[in-house]
């Protein structure tokens, strides 16, 4: 299939990018670069064995879309392309609303003119906000708490209501839960412009030299040892389920929504402890209070994807923690060397 991959440039449409090729797609990518880099496009071609077609563009470009979807004819996009940082976006809602929301209407409407009938979209396990109850099922009650989420749940329903309207759409809303670790190459991983918001990214940072050491955000939850419990999947596993997810679509004519984790919840201390034996270097931390909005425990039932897909993630903690470290060693800059 010919797939195009908004947002391929970034860290999972990358490690997507990578998985479609070696399973014989023709894989475009599209990426306007605001938040990846020309050099990270170079590194996907290294990884893959080929350079990769990309066109650098904003998905919110009509006429650019149009010529982009007029080369040769699309059996599929996959729509990675946001802005991510729950911080910023409590600063600049607008820019998360324009950015997300509506570059997902410009490609929708790109995608009907070109006559493409098929999606995969990057949604997030932040759909659930403060779950109910652990591990989270698909059905449990959605709530978010902040213009980040409300961007990723507003796109969601957005693509239900064409999927009603439009009777031979498909689309995959794949709730990620947290994406760690990189491509075993060590040539590609997640490149956070400025300070990491993410746990493992800071902690990279960490043992690399770059800052001095982790800030634990709360020490006091109600978990196995006080601090946060998360589902960190191995981005590769995920970038399999995107492939499978297509699959899906093609193979079971219908829509889908799935959960992607493991199903297991590994505490802040737990990944600092696998991290600093996959990486032989001590990460030096500090119990600081909470982070404002954030909870105690989230972790998926990813049995439906297991179900559906014939999907389920195989590598663990201690891979998650090599890879990631394997990419943050050789490329102490990230992208930038
Ligand atoms: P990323 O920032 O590395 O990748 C997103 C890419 O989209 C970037 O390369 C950026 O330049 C590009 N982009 C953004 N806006 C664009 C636009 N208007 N036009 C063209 N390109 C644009 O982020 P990521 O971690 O790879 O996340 C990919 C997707 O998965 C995002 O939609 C994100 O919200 C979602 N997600 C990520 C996580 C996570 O923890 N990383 C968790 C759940 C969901
Ligand atoms: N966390 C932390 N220090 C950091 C970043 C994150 O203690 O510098 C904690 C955070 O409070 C949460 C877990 O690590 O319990 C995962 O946070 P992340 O932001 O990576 O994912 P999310 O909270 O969005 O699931």
């Amino acid at each position: 299939m010919r797939i195009v991959l908004c947002g391929g440039a970034g860290y999972i449409g990358g490690h997507a990018a990578v998985v479609l090729a070696q399973r014989g797609h023709e894989v475009a990518i599209v990426d306007n670069l605001s938040n990846s880099s020309a050099r990270a496009v170079e590194r996907l071609g290294e990884v893959a064995g080929m350079p990769f077609e990309f066109h650098h563009l904003d998905i919110r470009d009509a006429a650019a879309m149009d010529r982009m979807f007029a080369l040769r004819p699309v059996d599929a996009v996959m729509h990675f392309a946001a802005l991510k940082a729950v911080g910023e976006s409590c600063e600049k809602p607008l820019d998360y609303f324009d950015n997300n929301i509506g570059g997902s209407i410009a490609l929708l409407q790109a995608m009907r003119r070109a006559g493409v009938r098929r999606l995969v979209f990057s949604s997030s396990a932040t759909v659930y906000g403060d779950p109910e109850r652990v591990p989270v099922t698909e059905d449990a009650r959605l709530q978010v708490s902040n213009p980040y989420g409300r961007t990723k749940l507003v796109v969601e329903e957005l693509i239900g209501d064409l999927c009603r309207a439009q009777a031979d759409f498909r689309a995959a809303n794949l709730r990620y839960f947290n994406p760690v670790g990189a491509h075993e190459s060590g040539l590609i991983g997640e490149a956070p412009g400025g300070i990491p918001n993410n746990l493992m990214p800071y902690i990279c940072q960490v043992a690399v030299g770059r800052r001095p050491e982790l800030s634990v955000f709360g020490g006091d939850w109600p978990t196995v040892d006080g601090t946060g419990v998360r589902d960190y999947i191995h981005v590769m596993d995920l970038a399999r389920a995107h492939a499978d997810a297509l699959d899906y679509l093609v193979r079971e004519d219908r829509n889908l929504t799935v959960n992607l984790g493991t199903g297991r919840g590994v505490s802040v201390l737990e990944l600092v402890q696998a991290f600093a034996e996959a990486s032989g270097r001590e990460i030096p931390y500090r119990i600081v209070g909470r982070r404002d909005g954030d909870v105690a425990e989230v972790f998926a039932d990813p049995s439906l994807a297991q179900r559906l897909l014939g999907w389920r993630a195989e590598l663990d903690v201690r891979a998650m923690c090599r890879d990631a470290w394997r990419w943050q060693s050789a490329n102490p800059d990230d992208y930038a060397d």
